[in-house]
């Protein structure tokens, strides 16, 4: 981030725009709004100025530049078409620590003016840090569309009673329901049918009769694997709405980053010295407190949940101890980790069946179904399997599948620093080694693996003989 936005608060506070035309004129109906004691500066002012100087709405400061221009003033804006002016007024302004904006001179401004979303008292201000204005605009009017124009006198009917709300709703988790229920509701839509008084009134009646305290509740949200365009627009929705975010170490920063700023993000995964059975229930343990508070628990897990993510024993925590649920799936490491490197899981020529298979089980990898696993026209995603594709690629061959048999491991699937490595399955340990592969990394195994030499499209795919990673 080069610039840092702010919302200043001009009221009554000088504001100098130099220069007189139908540029200045628009700065000056801008900071006027927001009701600035604006002052121009310039020989001669447009017709426009010069009206609003006649009303005593402006004053107006004859003659060229002068640097004592600026001595009573918080902000100045340069928008003369003279750049030589413009550039004394920057220069000028520096001297005296005070932030100058020349109008389209991104060069010549110590700050920018933000393409502006009005639902006042909702402001949304946009910037493309002065390097592209064209997209800045464009974004604003998509905001434009996006946001409900009743957002504004909702905002304000809120502000008016805020403190009449605080006070008949002091838990804060209940307070945030409110006022979901204020934008959702029946308030927001007096006020699109332009009813104002049914708005008030219907705020009123709810104040005076809040809803009971709702229980909390979770869900269990399936993350996906890491783009955080493969989120769905429920888990979208979980997200922005939770009180509390339990996530695992897989889920990545460009989901989180996605979830409500003031929910609490709880990282959850295994501790130091911790075994898995005690991580997992002191989450089950967490879940359930902040459930039984009152919150909105969000349980976020890499992938899909139910997919090797223990979302079958949370839920059964969970119904055992009456705490409500809901569960949005997610895009598992499988899905993923194929489309992202070009491998389609089935295909009429070389596999009718897919397999998603654990090489990390809670008893013994050999209790696996080897022969069945290592028949043809079927491909094998393996989750967890990084630590042990010796052992792998070994069982498989010992139990009849070709060792020319093509597979491929995608790390890091569906993220910026995704690889691929294609091989086959007889040189499957050698390859990983070579490449220095990693968890998370999810291994394909079968004819359709292949096919990633071809149809790979996205982040390094690394093919059979290629050399060892720098
Ligand atoms: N519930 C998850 C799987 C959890 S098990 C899901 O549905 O995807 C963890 C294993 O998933 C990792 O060891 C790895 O094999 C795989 N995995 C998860 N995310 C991955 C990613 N972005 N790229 C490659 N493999 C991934």
């Amino acid at each position: 981030m080069t610039l840092f936005p702010i919302f200043a608060d001009l009221r009554g506070r000088r504001a100098l725009v130099v220069g007189g035309g139908a540029v200045a004129a628009r700065k000056v109906q801008a900071l006027l709004e927001a009701g600035a004691d604006v002052a121009v500066g310039a020989p001669r002012l447009d017709e426009a100025l010069a009206a609003l100087a006649a009303e005593a709405r402006i004053a107006h400061l004859p003659g060229e530049f002068r640097p004592e221009w600026l001595d009573d003033a918080w902000l100045v804006v340069a928008a003369t078409d003279d750049r030589a002016v413009n550039s004394a007024v920057y220069e000028a302004a520096g001297q005296r620590r005070l932030f100058c904006n020349v109008v389209d001179d991104a060069e010549l401004s110590s700050f920018q003016v933000p393409a502006v979303v009005d639902r006042s008292p909702l402001i949304v201000a946009i910037s493309s840090s002065g390097v592209a204005p064209v997209l800045a605009r464009r974004v604003r009017e998509q905001l434009e569309s996006m946001l409900d124009h009743v957002l504004g006198p909702l905002a304000a009917l809120a502000a008016r009673h805020r403190a009449h709300i605080r006070a008949a709703l002091p838990d804060l988790a209940r307070r945030r329901r409110f006022y979901d229920w204020l934008l959702d509701g029946p308030v927001a839509g007096w006020l699109r049918r332009q009813q104002p008084e049914q708005a008030e009134a219907e705020l009123q009646r709810a104040l005076q009769a809040p809803a009971p305290a709702r229980p909390g509740s979770v869900v269990l949200v399936g993350a996906g694997p890491g783009d955080p365009g493969l989120l769905t627009l429920k888990a979208l929705r979980a997200l922005n709405e939770a009180d509390v975010i339990l996530h695992d170490r897989l889920v990545s920063d460009g989901v989180l980053a996605l979830a409500r700023r003031d929910a609490e993000r709880v990282p959850v995964g295994k501790l130091p010295g911790e075994n898995h059975d005690a991580t997992q229930a002191r989450i089950h343990r967490l879940m359930a407190e902040h459930a039984q508070a009152g919150r909105r628990v969000v349980r976020l897990k890499g992938g899909d949940a139910f997919i090797f993510g223990r979302g079958g024993e949370e839920l059964e925590y969970l119904h055992a101890h009456g705490v409500p649920f809901e569960v949005v799936p997610g895009i598992t490491a499988a899905l993923a980790c194929a489309a992202y490197a070009g491998i389609p899981l089935t295909h009429r020529d070389h596999a009718q069946s897919v397999r998603l298979v654990t090489a990390h089980c809670r008893d013994d990898a050999e209790a696996l179904d080897w022969s069945g696993l290592a028949r043809g026209q079927q491909t094998l995603a393996f989750y967890m399997g990084v630590g042990q594709l010796d052992r792998l690629a070994a069982r498989l061959v010992e139990h009849g599948r070709d060792g020319g048999t093509p597979v491929a491991l995608i790390e890091n699937g569906s993220r910026p620093e995704q690889r691929v490595v294609s091989g086959t399955l007889a040189h499957l340990p050698e390859l990983a080694q070579r490449h220095g592969v990693r968890a998370p990394a999810l291994l394909i195994v079968g004819e359709v693996a292949g096919l990633a030499q071809r149809l790979h499209w996205f982040g390094t795919h690394l093919p059979a003989g290629a050399g060892a990673a720098a």
